[in-house]
């Protein structure tokens, strides 16, 4: 059939949806560090939050470990998109271990103003989810100078003594809506507040976000593919049920339930930034299992953005040195 048969169940592929150009990188780290240096690879905590890239590149080599403790003296291991803590960096040089950084540039860059604005004087606080690893990172940088709220009502129990100056950071994955609240309150309370010179809720994040808003009052059921532990993709399914539309969250084809679908007409389908699009096209033929489906592509935006590989990892440099 086509568009408008009555019989078919219509489904508006969010756009952008799927890998952002740091989980691209950082997978594609992984597996050049794999070609290059041979496996095994050590990857300090998963490289990106999606079960499915893990797996295959465990499959393929990949030792995931939690701590460096676990990772022999000498050996290379990758630290992961969502950065780690300049505790993490000197613990690996004092053991000789070759590390390759897969932290997201957009992650670094958000370090690299904890940093600055510590050393000017700041208290810095930092809007994010506590026990994230991104947000552990971040922290590390000036621990004795950082304070971390999530809500509006963490701001309104901040207590600093000290009368230093107050500016603020986010983590790169939450929701935009919420975050612009708690930035409000956080104005509220001080006035003086520094901002961040640019967002630091990345690119890839804000746009997942409006391409799913610019489906969403169509759909009667929002399927987000994406792990748990994915941050981004969880703001998603936040944000269609803060629209009022019931949404899941799926890590693969087989996870859709069939009462979900149950007298919906209309279904809006995204993935979050560390989702490979290859589970997106076998969500749309899962779908069709169920019944005619009609795909309907909403893309509000076309993504450009792309990182080079670490220097250690690129054919060029290693000529050139
Ligand atoms: Fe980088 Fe944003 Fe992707 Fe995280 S979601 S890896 S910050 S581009």
């Amino acid at each position: 059939g086509h568009a408008g048969d009555g019989d078919e169940r219509r489904v508006l592929l969010a756009g952008p949806r799927s890998f952002c150009a740091g989980v691209e990188r950082a997978i594609d780290i992984v597996e050049q560090a794999l070609e290059q240096r041979g496996a095994p690879v050590y990857v300090r905590k998963q490289i990106v939050h999606n079960v499915t890239v893990v797996d295959e590149l465990a499959e393929r080599g990949a030792v995931f470990v939690e701590e460096l403790d676990e990772v022999p003296d000498h050996a290379t291991v990758v630290f992961s998109a969502h950065g780690v803590s300049p505790a993490v960096r000197r613990e690996a040089d004092r053991r000789g271990l070759d590390v390759i950084d897969g932290t997201c540039p957009l992650v670094a860059k958000v370090h690299a103003e904890a940093r600055r604005f510590a050393a000017r004087g700041d208290t810095v606080v930092l809007v994010g989810h506590a026990g994230h690893e991104e947000v552990e990172g971040t922290l590390g940088e000036a621990p004795e100078s950082m304070a971390l709220v999530s809500t509006a009502d963490d701001v309104r129990e901040l207590e600093f003594a000290d009368g230093r100056p107050v500016s603020y950071l986010t983590q790169t994955t939450l929701a935009v809506d919420e975050t612009a609240e708690v930035v409000d309150v956080l104005r509220e309370k001080f006035p003086q507040l520094k901002e961040p010179p640019s967002d630091d809720i990345c690119y890839a994040t804000t746009n997942r976000q409006a391409a799913l808003e610019a489906v969403i009052d169509e759909s009667e059921l929002v399927l987000v593919v994406g792990s748990e532990n994915s941050s981004n993709s969880v703001r998603l399914v936040e944000l269609s049920r803060r629209a009022g539309v019931p949404a899941e969250l799926i890590d693969r084809a087989d996870d859709i339930r069939p009462e979900w679908l149950e007298g919906v007409r209309t279904i809006g389908l995204t993935a979050g930034a560390s989702a490979p699009p290859a589970l997106v096209t076998e969500v749309v033929t899962r779908l069709g299992e169920f019944g005619p489906v009609h795909v309907d592509e909403r893309e509000i935006a076309r993504e450009t953005v792309f990182f080079e590989l670490p220097s250690v990892l690129r054919g060029d440099a290693r000529r050139a040195t």
